[in-house]
């Protein structure tokens, strides 16, 4: 599962809980993004949101964060870190983890068609989205729907999962950071802490 975890959240962090036992995966790993392709830079550096990661997941067996992207060059794409992931794990089963938002803009990835040879895609319902799929994701994900017998094969197939909504996100974290009021519920209280004691996210 990527993202910026700008800071990460409770929505990430159970979303992801939840797809890992709905799928019953041996680990679930979050790979912070070191440079998005799609958005304007992270407030945060990507090791203060590894640093807020580490925190959040210390009590999480199933959980790891994964650095490979903040050791890379230039935009941080997925297909160069699933064929990174590739050849460290030739033969398992891989899953790349998205909000449905995320997957709507699917196209718009470098070499996308590419994600479905090296992984399957676990999609996941987020509040708000009503998992809105444009007709063309809809359809291209009812084409690779998959079967309980898919998802022992290393990759090729595409999984809608329903999880708990949570509408928190990042953005609206941010913004209760900036007006000064700590984001108690919607962050793990340790990272509030770390985000206190380096001062992030306040207003300028
Ligand atoms: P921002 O508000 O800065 O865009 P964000 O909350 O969307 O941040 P990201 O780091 O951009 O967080 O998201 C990483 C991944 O987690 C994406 O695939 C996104 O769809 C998913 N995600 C984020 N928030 C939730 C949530 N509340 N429930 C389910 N999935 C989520
Ligand atoms: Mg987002």
């Amino acid at each position: 599962m990527g993202g910026t975890f700008d800071p990460v959240h409770f929505g990430h962090l159970r979303s992801a809980l939840e797809v890992c036992r709905a799928l019953d995966l041996a680990q679930i790993r979050l790979v912070p993004c070191a440079l998005p392709p799609h958005r304007i830079e992270p407030q945060a550096s990507v090791s203060e949101r590894r640093l807020m990661l580490e925190l959040a997941i210390k009590y999480v067996p199933q959980f790891d964060i994964d650095d490979r992207e903040m050791h890379r060059d230039g935009p941080s794409y997925s297909v160069d870190t699933l064929i990174s992931l590739r050849q460290d794990y030739p033969d398992n089963p891989l899953f790349l983890i998205l909000g449905s938002d995320a997957f709507n803009g699917l196209k718009s990835w470098s070499r996308w068609q590419q994600l479905l040879e090296l992984a399957h895609i676990v999609v996941m319902q987020r509040p708000g989205d009503d998992m809105q799929l444009s007709a063309e994701m809809q359809q291209w994900l009812t084409q690779h729907s998959g079967t309980d017998a898919d998802k022992n094969q290393p990759a090729g197939s595409v999984w809608p999962v329903t999880v708990t909504p949570l509408s928190i996100s990042s953005t609206v974290v941010r913004e209760e950071l900036a007006e000064g009021r700590p984001p108690r519920f919607l962050i793990p209280d340790a990272v509030i802490s770390l985000i206190e004691q380096l001062g992030l996210y306040r207003r300028e």
